[in-house]
């Protein structure tokens, strides 16, 4: 049974090769590439080496069977994840700007990973489950794949295992107050939470990072952890208030680099190690992950990881 569990949205990304080519202009595209947020999160426990698996819905066609590939070549189990014919695999398009930012086309409120549902979720695959990673986006789906996140994290907490969250709803698509009620059922369980500055104010309703993130650990959230990208990160507990760094690399790709992140956190805490160590190790995945192109091509494997470290 597997001690990691992630679920929702799994997609593949198709993305301009270069910058400033923008999704309304003929142009030329790489991939499919497999992702989907709490797709890359699993992908990086199970190249990490730890035991896990995913809940979800795919369409059974060629993207579908590019996803789920993926995840089994890296040892996730996938058995959870429910094939259908009658909707197409998730799709993401992707440009980068020279500002570094970045725009999307999704395919994904259409398509199969948006039948995620409550009965998507058996009691007995969360026995042995230490950590169930729930994310924002998998909340915004669609309405049964939020009432699977919730069902999950209940699960989970009868069961003792830990929740973290990455609540990386994009609130120009929902608005504010129901990203906040979105959120707010898993807020009130999570252990650990992983915000970057924007999503940290926005569920705070502060308008300053340092400020919010306080006030979240003060609401009882044990672990918050924001992610300022090549800035590094900042560690809250009711304790602690720590900087780390992050490793100097190439940025080939950001996308992906918060998930991979929180892969590498959680791993950590399971392996034992303090909320610090934890977040340098996980520092280590993120910088590891934009360094490929593509979501899930940078992450690496314990050696990787090790060499990647031994080298700093
Ligand atoms: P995304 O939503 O694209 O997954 P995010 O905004 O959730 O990303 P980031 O803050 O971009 O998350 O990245 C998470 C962590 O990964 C950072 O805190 C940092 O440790 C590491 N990281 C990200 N970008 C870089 C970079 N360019 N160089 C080194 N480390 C990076
Ligand atoms: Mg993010």
């Amino acid at each position: 049974m597997p001690q990691v569990l992630s679920m929702g949205e799994l997609l593949v990304e198709v993305m301009r090769p270069g910058v400033d080519e923008p999704l309304d202009r003929q142009g030329t595209f790489v991939g499919p590439f497999p992702s989907g947020a709490p797709a890359i999160f699993i992908d990086a426990v199970a190249r990490l080496g730890v035991s896990c698996g995913f809940v979800g819905v795919v369409g059974d066609d060629p993207f579908g069977r590019c996803v789920l590939n993926r995840l089994t070549r890296d040892g996730v189990d996938v058995r959870h994840v429910r094939l259908v014919s009658h909707r197409t695999t998730g799709i993401a398009f992707v440009a980068y700007r020279s500002d570094g930012s970045r725009q999307f086309v999704f395919h994904l409120p259409q398509s199969a990973a948006a039948l995620l549902s409550p009965d998507d979720v058996r009691k007995e695959y969360l026995e042995g489950v230490r950590a169930l990673h729930i994310t924002g986006s998998a909340l915004a789906i669609s309405d049964s794949a939020r009432e699977a996140c919730y069902r999950a994290v209940r699960l989970c907490k009868q069961r003792g295992g830990m929740v973290s969250f990455d609540p990386n709803v994009r609130p120009e698509l929902l608005g504010v107050e129901a990203v906040q009620a979105l959120c707010e059922p898993v807020l009130a369980s999570c252990d650990v939470l992983l915000p970057s500055g924007a999503e940290a104010t926005m569920l705070s309703g502060d308008t300053d990072e340092e400020t919010a993130c306080q006030k979240l650990v003060a609401s009882g959230i044990p672990i918050v952890v924001l992610k300022r990208g090549a800035q590094g990160c900042s560690v809250f507990t009711d304790q602690l208030r720590a900087e780390v760094p992050a490793y100097p690399v190439n940025e080939v790709d950001p996308t992906g680099a918060g998930d991979a992140f929180a892969g590498g956190f959680v791993v950590a805490l399971l392996r034992g190690m303090s909320v610090q160590e934890a977040a340098r190790f996980a520092s280590a995945v993120g910088a590891m992950a934009v360094t490929r192109q593509g979501p899930m091509e940078g992450l690496p494997t314990l050696s990787q990881l090790e060499s990647f470290l031994c080298s700093r």
